[in-house]
């Protein structure tokens, strides 16, 4: 019997506690917040009241940390070039990971960072010069995630991998993979794959030959002992696009198919299923839709 938490990225504004309540709402066993606003820097610590009402609910709910998802805020880039910007977003990804520590979470979803050089067309195609810039903000994203593990406790940092856009890095499984290898901590160190980041990437799900491949490679790569969590999104680009727009289940370039394989895929069960597709409308029916896949 498949052991599934399928949930979507619900909105904690109001209280990081609306979270739990919305993700009852819509049928969902797990689920994904960004536990202070996403676009700022900074953020009050939580007030008591606030850590009480969550800590009920989330009993309540019957929900377990293991299935929840926090993602960071999204102007931390943990490889940045620029010494000052890098230090301030070490900062503010310590701060973070303590949010997470203060309501009993495991995990901390992140996107790993960019190297914001401008390359030209021609550079581009020189695939050297390329891994030589981004291995090199790659070994500063590590030294920044074992900065951060040695300044909390229990939560682990789980990197996202990405569409590859501009000059984002994470696209490839073997980003993920150097990352991990220079984490000293290796026991909270962990990988969530979004399936449209992945698609347009490169790595196609779409037919059982394509799925069983992609994941065979993912798991000689990076290895599924550190998959903790997905991000269950359809995509409007085509494959290898290298661009980041979600789409609602079925309706995108990716199609049913692989959504079924992942629903019956051991390898996925017991973590975090999140949805983060464009119409929060039907996301219960886009989870009930997820559950109906799996076949006994
Ligand atoms: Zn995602
Ligand atoms: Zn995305």
């Amino acid at each position: 019997m498949a052991n599934k938490y399928v949930g979507a990225h619900t909105s904690a504004s109001g209280g990081v506690y609306n979270a739990i309540l919305e993700a009852e709402q819509i049928g969902a066993k797990a689920f994904a917040l960004f536990t202070k606003n996403q676009k700022r820097w900074d953020a009050k610590p939580f007030d008591a009241k606030t850590l009480d009402r969550w800590f009920s609910e989330l009993e309540r709910s019957g929900i377990k940390p293991k299935h929840i998802l926090p993602h960071d805020s999204y102007l931390i880039n943990l490889g940045h070039p620029e010494e000052e910007k890098l230090q301030k977003s070490r900062h503010a990804f310590i701060d973070e990971l303590q949010r997470c520590e203060v309501l009993g979470l495991e995990l901390l979803n992140f996107h790993p960072g960019s190297h914001l050089v401008k390359l030209t067309k021609k550079q581009k195609e020189d695939e050297a010069l390329v891994w030589e810039i981004e291995k090199k903000c790659l070994d500063v994203i590590a030294e920044s995630i074992n900065i951060a593990l040695d300044e909390t406790n229990g939560v682990t940092a789980v990197i996202e991998n990405t569409a590859g856009q501009g000059s984002n890095l994470g696209y490839k499984f073997e980003h993920l993979a150097y990352i991990i290898d220079k984490v000293e901590d290796k026991s909270r160190i962990g990988v969530c794959i979004d399936t449209c980041h992945m698609f347009t990437a490169g790595y196609d799900i779409r037919t059982r030959e394509a799925y069983d491949a992609t994941w065979e490679e993912f798991g000689e790569i990076v290895g599924f002992e550190y998959l903790k969590g997905m991000h269950i999104n359809d995509s409007k680009p085509p494959l290898g696009s290298r661009v980041d727009r979600h789409h609602s289940i079925g309706k995108g370039e990716i199609g049913l198919d692989a959504f079924r394989f992942i629903m019956n895929d051991e390898r996925m069960d017991d973590i975090p299923l999140v949805l983060e597709t464009i119409d929060p409308s039907i996301w219960a029916e886009e989870i009930r839709l997820l559950y109906s896949f799996i076949e006994d």
